[in-house]
Protein backbone atom coordinates (compact mmCIF):
# COMPACT_ATOMS: atom_id res chain seq x y z
CA UNK A 1 0.00 0.00 0.00
CA UNK A 2 2.66 2.42 -1.31
CA UNK A 3 1.42 6.64 -2.19
CA UNK A 4 2.49 6.20 -5.08
CA UNK A 5 1.03 3.35 -6.32
CA UNK A 6 -2.73 4.16 -5.52
CA UNK A 7 -3.01 8.44 -5.95
CA UNK A 8 -4.13 7.32 -9.23
CA UNK A 9 -7.19 4.91 -8.09
CA UNK A 10 -9.74 5.50 -6.04
CA UNK A 11 -9.56 4.32 -2.48
CA UNK A 12 -11.79 2.45 0.08
CA UNK A 13 -12.71 1.10 3.39
CA UNK A 14 -15.01 -1.39 4.04
CA UNK A 15 -15.53 -2.43 7.58
CA UNK A 16 -16.45 -5.88 8.39
CA UNK A 17 -14.86 -7.03 4.83
CA UNK A 18 -13.84 -10.56 6.19
CA UNK A 19 -17.32 -12.15 5.23
CA UNK A 20 -20.83 -11.37 4.61
CA UNK A 21 -22.30 -8.62 2.71
CA UNK A 22 -19.21 -6.40 3.33
CA UNK A 23 -16.57 -9.02 1.96
CA UNK A 24 -19.13 -8.89 -1.37
CA UNK A 25 -19.23 -5.15 -1.47
CA UNK A 26 -15.18 -4.91 -0.88
CA UNK A 27 -15.31 -7.04 -4.34
CA UNK A 28 -17.60 -5.08 -5.81
CA UNK A 29 -15.61 -1.75 -5.17
CA UNK A 30 -12.42 -3.90 -6.59
CA UNK A 31 -14.07 -4.95 -9.61
CA UNK A 32 -14.94 -1.15 -10.16
CA UNK A 33 -11.29 -0.32 -10.12
CA UNK A 34 -11.22 0.90 -6.50
CA UNK A 35 -8.09 0.24 -3.88
CA UNK A 36 -10.14 -1.61 -1.31
CA UNK A 37 -9.17 -2.08 2.16
CA UNK A 38 -10.74 -4.78 3.68
CA UNK A 39 -11.22 -3.62 7.49
CA UNK A 40 -11.28 -6.95 9.66
CA UNK A 41 -10.85 -7.69 13.58
CA UNK A 42 -9.46 -10.78 13.34
CA UNK A 43 -5.87 -10.65 11.63
CA UNK A 44 -6.05 -14.38 10.11
CA UNK A 45 -9.56 -13.30 8.79
CA UNK A 46 -9.08 -10.52 6.98
CA UNK A 47 -5.89 -11.73 5.74
CA UNK A 48 -7.70 -14.40 4.34
CA UNK A 49 -10.09 -12.30 3.18
CA UNK A 50 -7.70 -10.30 0.99
CA UNK A 51 -6.03 -12.99 -0.45
CA UNK A 52 -9.15 -14.23 -2.07
CA UNK A 53 -10.16 -10.89 -3.91
CA UNK A 54 -5.92 -10.68 -4.90
CA UNK A 55 -6.43 -14.40 -5.85
CA UNK A 56 -8.97 -13.16 -8.46
CA UNK A 57 -6.78 -10.46 -9.74
CA UNK A 58 -7.96 -6.97 -7.74
CA UNK A 59 -6.50 -4.68 -5.50
CA UNK A 60 -7.19 -4.88 -2.02
CA UNK A 61 -5.25 -5.22 1.35
CA UNK A 62 -6.39 -6.06 5.14
CA UNK A 63 -6.29 -3.34 7.72
CA UNK A 64 -6.88 -4.35 11.26
CA UNK A 65 -10.36 -2.18 12.23
CA UNK A 66 -12.07 -3.51 15.59
CA UNK A 67 -15.08 -1.44 15.97
CA UNK A 68 -14.71 -2.31 19.81
CA UNK A 69 -11.42 -1.13 20.16
CA UNK A 70 -10.67 2.83 19.81
CA UNK A 71 -7.01 2.26 18.88
CA UNK A 72 -7.41 0.45 16.11
CA UNK A 73 -9.37 3.01 13.98
CA UNK A 74 -6.47 5.35 15.47
CA UNK A 75 -3.55 3.28 13.86
CA UNK A 76 -5.77 2.50 10.75
CA UNK A 77 -6.45 6.05 9.86
CA UNK A 78 -2.88 7.19 10.56
CA UNK A 79 -1.70 4.02 8.26
CA UNK A 80 -4.28 5.34 5.41
CA UNK A 81 -3.00 8.72 5.88
CA UNK A 82 0.62 7.54 6.08
CA UNK A 83 0.53 5.53 2.51
CA UNK A 84 -2.37 6.72 0.64
CA UNK A 85 -3.19 10.62 1.98
CA UNK A 86 -6.70 10.72 1.80
CA UNK A 87 -9.83 7.74 1.54
CA UNK A 88 -12.64 8.68 -1.01
CA UNK A 89 -15.09 5.46 -0.06
CA UNK A 90 -16.12 4.86 4.03
CA UNK A 91 -18.87 1.93 3.69
CA UNK A 92 -19.18 1.41 7.38
CA UNK A 93 -21.11 -2.31 6.84
CA UNK A 94 -19.92 -4.65 10.05
CA UNK A 95 -22.64 -4.92 12.58
CA UNK A 96 -23.79 -7.42 15.11
CA UNK A 97 -27.18 -8.78 16.01
CA UNK A 98 -27.22 -11.32 19.40
CA UNK A 99 -29.91 -13.91 20.19
CA UNK A 100 -31.07 -12.33 23.35
CA UNK A 101 -32.32 -9.55 21.79
CA UNK A 102 -35.93 -9.23 21.53
CA UNK A 103 -39.62 -7.47 21.53
CA UNK A 104 -39.20 -4.06 24.33
CA UNK A 105 -40.47 -6.08 27.40
CA UNK A 106 -38.51 -8.99 27.12
CA UNK A 107 -35.05 -8.19 25.53
CA UNK A 108 -31.85 -8.93 27.54
CA UNK A 109 -30.42 -4.98 27.72
CA UNK A 110 -26.85 -6.21 28.41
CA UNK A 111 -27.39 -7.40 24.26
CA UNK A 112 -29.23 -3.68 23.72
CA UNK A 113 -25.68 -2.28 25.06
CA UNK A 114 -23.43 -4.66 23.44
CA UNK A 115 -25.59 -4.59 19.74
CA UNK A 116 -25.55 -0.71 20.50
CA UNK A 117 -21.58 -0.57 20.95
CA UNK A 118 -20.66 -2.30 17.93
CA UNK A 119 -23.89 -0.93 15.46
CA UNK A 120 -24.03 2.43 16.72
CA UNK A 121 -21.06 3.68 18.71
CA UNK A 122 -18.35 1.62 16.81
CA UNK A 123 -19.83 3.18 13.24
CA UNK A 124 -19.58 6.49 15.01
CA UNK A 125 -16.35 5.80 15.74
CA UNK A 126 -14.32 4.84 12.36
CA UNK A 127 -16.49 7.96 10.98
CA UNK A 128 -14.93 10.59 13.57
CA UNK A 129 -11.82 8.29 12.58
CA UNK A 130 -11.82 8.78 9.03
CA UNK A 131 -13.02 11.81 8.10
CA UNK A 132 -9.79 14.20 8.26
CA UNK A 133 -8.93 11.53 5.35
CA UNK A 134 -12.03 11.61 3.69
CA UNK A 135 -11.97 15.46 3.79
CA UNK A 136 -8.82 15.55 1.40
CA UNK A 137 -10.84 13.19 -1.08
CA UNK A 138 -12.33 15.20 -4.19
CA UNK A 139 -15.47 13.60 -3.58
CA UNK A 140 -15.83 11.88 -0.56
CA UNK A 141 -18.82 9.25 0.07
CA UNK A 142 -20.28 7.61 3.32
CA UNK A 143 -22.53 4.70 3.06
CA UNK A 144 -24.08 3.50 6.15
CA UNK A 145 -25.42 -0.21 6.04
CA UNK A 146 -28.56 -0.29 7.54
CA UNK A 147 -31.64 -2.02 7.89
CA UNK A 148 -35.57 -1.74 7.12
CA UNK A 149 -35.84 -3.13 10.62
CA UNK A 150 -34.38 0.30 12.13
CA UNK A 151 -37.01 2.75 10.02
CA UNK A 152 -39.26 4.38 11.98
CA UNK A 153 -42.23 3.83 9.68
CA UNK A 154 -41.88 0.52 8.96
CA UNK A 155 -42.15 -0.21 12.69
CA UNK A 156 -45.18 1.87 13.32
CA UNK A 157 -46.99 0.28 10.07
CA UNK A 158 -49.23 -3.51 12.03
CA UNK A 159 -49.33 -3.95 8.10
CA UNK A 160 -45.53 -4.45 6.91
CA UNK A 161 -43.86 -7.08 6.38
CA UNK A 162 -41.66 -6.97 9.20
CA UNK A 163 -44.53 -6.41 12.27
CA UNK A 164 -43.42 -9.69 13.57
CA UNK A 165 -39.36 -8.81 13.89
CA UNK A 166 -39.11 -6.81 16.98
CA UNK A 167 -35.76 -6.83 17.99
CA UNK A 168 -35.54 -3.73 19.98
CA UNK A 169 -31.50 -3.73 20.38
CA UNK A 170 -30.96 -3.98 16.82
CA UNK A 171 -33.75 -2.16 15.34
CA UNK A 172 -32.78 1.06 17.72
CA UNK A 173 -29.25 0.61 16.45
CA UNK A 174 -30.27 0.77 13.03
CA UNK A 175 -32.42 3.91 13.48
CA UNK A 176 -29.56 5.67 15.62
CA UNK A 177 -27.39 4.56 12.28
CA UNK A 178 -30.10 6.64 10.43
CA UNK A 179 -29.74 9.73 12.70
CA UNK A 180 -26.19 9.62 12.02
CA UNK A 181 -26.87 9.89 8.62
CA UNK A 182 -29.15 12.56 8.38
CA UNK A 183 -27.00 14.89 10.93
CA UNK A 184 -23.25 14.19 9.84
CA UNK A 185 -24.92 14.57 5.78
CA UNK A 186 -26.24 17.94 6.78
CA UNK A 187 -22.80 18.97 8.62
CA UNK A 188 -21.26 18.35 5.84
CA UNK A 189 -23.49 19.51 2.66
CA UNK A 190 -20.44 22.29 2.02
CA UNK A 191 -18.02 19.47 1.67
CA UNK A 192 -18.78 17.43 -1.24
CA UNK A 193 -18.77 14.40 1.15
CA UNK A 194 -22.49 12.34 0.71
CA UNK A 195 -23.70 10.65 3.59
CA UNK A 196 -26.53 7.64 2.93
CA UNK A 197 -27.70 4.93 4.27
CA UNK A 198 -28.55 1.78 2.74
CA UNK A 199 -30.60 -1.35 3.82
CA UNK A 200 -29.63 -4.77 2.36
CA UNK A 201 -32.57 -6.23 1.93
CA UNK A 202 -32.53 -10.15 3.71
CA UNK A 203 -29.38 -11.56 2.67
CA UNK A 204 -28.28 -15.27 3.78
CA UNK A 205 -25.26 -14.46 5.90
CA UNK A 206 -24.00 -15.48 9.10
CA UNK A 207 -26.04 -12.87 11.08
CA UNK A 208 -29.38 -14.47 10.45
CA UNK A 209 -27.82 -18.04 10.09
CA UNK A 210 -28.01 -17.86 6.37
CA UNK A 211 -32.05 -17.79 6.81
CA UNK A 212 -32.27 -14.17 4.08
CA UNK A 213 -33.43 -15.01 1.06
CA UNK A 214 -31.06 -13.01 -0.83
CA UNK A 215 -27.94 -13.82 -2.59
CA UNK A 216 -24.70 -11.50 -1.51
CA UNK A 217 -24.65 -10.32 -4.68
CA UNK A 218 -28.03 -8.40 -4.08
CA UNK A 219 -27.60 -7.78 -0.61
CA UNK A 220 -23.88 -5.60 -1.43
CA UNK A 221 -26.02 -3.68 -4.25
CA UNK A 222 -27.01 -0.84 -2.35
CA UNK A 223 -23.88 0.11 -0.70
CA UNK A 224 -22.17 -0.54 -4.20
CA UNK A 225 -24.73 2.12 -5.78
CA UNK A 226 -24.35 4.85 -3.22
CA UNK A 227 -20.40 4.09 -2.56
CA UNK A 228 -20.43 4.80 -6.17
CA UNK A 229 -22.74 7.94 -6.80
CA UNK A 230 -21.42 10.76 -8.69
CA UNK A 231 -21.66 14.63 -7.73
CA UNK A 232 -25.43 14.69 -8.75
CA UNK A 233 -26.24 11.93 -6.10
CA UNK A 234 -28.35 12.80 -2.96
CA UNK A 235 -26.71 12.86 0.29
CA UNK A 236 -28.57 12.65 3.83
CA UNK A 237 -31.04 9.43 2.81
CA UNK A 238 -32.41 6.06 3.14
CA UNK A 239 -32.12 3.91 -0.01
CA UNK A 240 -32.70 0.00 -0.61
CA UNK A 241 -31.52 -1.19 -4.17
CA UNK A 242 -35.04 -0.38 -5.82
CA UNK A 243 -34.82 3.48 -4.53
CA UNK A 244 -35.63 5.34 -1.39
CA UNK A 245 -36.87 3.59 1.92
CA UNK A 246 -39.18 5.67 4.74
CA UNK A 247 -36.92 6.49 7.60
P1 LIG B 1 -22.06 -11.06 8.88
O1 LIG B 1 -21.84 -12.04 7.78
O2 LIG B 1 -22.25 -11.56 10.26
O3 LIG B 1 -20.85 -10.02 8.83
C1 LIG B 1 -20.69 -9.05 9.82
C2 LIG B 1 -19.30 -8.48 9.70
O4 LIG B 1 -19.13 -7.47 10.71
C3 LIG B 1 -18.19 -9.52 9.95
O5 LIG B 1 -17.10 -9.24 9.12
C4 LIG B 1 -17.83 -9.26 11.40
O6 LIG B 1 -16.52 -9.67 11.74
C5 LIG B 1 -17.92 -7.75 11.42
N1 LIG B 1 -17.92 -7.22 12.77
C6 LIG B 1 -18.78 -7.46 13.77
N2 LIG B 1 -18.40 -6.81 14.88
C7 LIG B 1 -17.25 -6.13 14.56
C8 LIG B 1 -16.38 -5.28 15.26
N3 LIG B 1 -16.55 -4.99 16.56
N4 LIG B 1 -15.31 -4.77 14.62
C9 LIG B 1 -15.10 -5.05 13.31
N5 LIG B 1 -15.88 -5.86 12.60
C10 LIG B 1 -16.95 -6.39 13.22
O7 LIG B 1 -23.34 -10.14 8.61
P2 LIG B 1 -23.90 -9.39 7.31
O8 LIG B 1 -25.29 -9.86 7.13
O9 LIG B 1 -22.94 -9.45 6.20
O10 LIG B 1 -24.02 -7.91 7.90
C11 LIG B 1 -23.36 -6.79 7.33
C12 LIG B 1 -24.19 -5.55 7.65
O11 LIG B 1 -25.45 -5.62 6.98
C13 LIG B 1 -24.50 -5.38 9.14
O12 LIG B 1 -24.40 -4.00 9.49
C14 LIG B 1 -25.95 -5.83 9.23
O13 LIG B 1 -26.63 -5.25 10.33
C15 LIG B 1 -26.48 -5.34 7.89
N6 LIG B 1 -27.71 -5.97 7.43
C16 LIG B 1 -27.73 -7.30 7.11
C17 LIG B 1 -28.90 -7.86 6.64
C18 LIG B 1 -28.98 -9.31 6.25
O14 LIG B 1 -30.09 -9.77 5.94
N7 LIG B 1 -27.88 -10.05 6.26
C19 LIG B 1 -30.06 -7.07 6.49
C20 LIG B 1 -30.02 -5.73 6.83
C21 LIG B 1 -28.83 -5.20 7.29
P3 LIG B 1 -16.24 -11.15 12.42
O15 LIG B 1 -16.21 -12.14 11.29
O16 LIG B 1 -14.89 -10.95 13.07
O17 LIG B 1 -17.34 -11.39 13.39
Amino acid sequence: MKHTEHTHKRVALVTGANKGIGHEVARGLAQRGLFVLLGARDATLGEAAAAALQAQGLEARFIEVDLSRASTLTAAAERIGAEVGRLDVLVNNAGISDARDGAPSATDIDAVRRIFDTNFFGTLAVTQAMLRLLRRSAAGRIVNVSSELGSLTLNADPQSKYAAYKFLGYSASKAAVNMLTVQLAAELRATGIKVNAVNPGFTATDLNHHRGTQTLAEGAAAALQYALIDNEGPSGGFFGADGPLAW
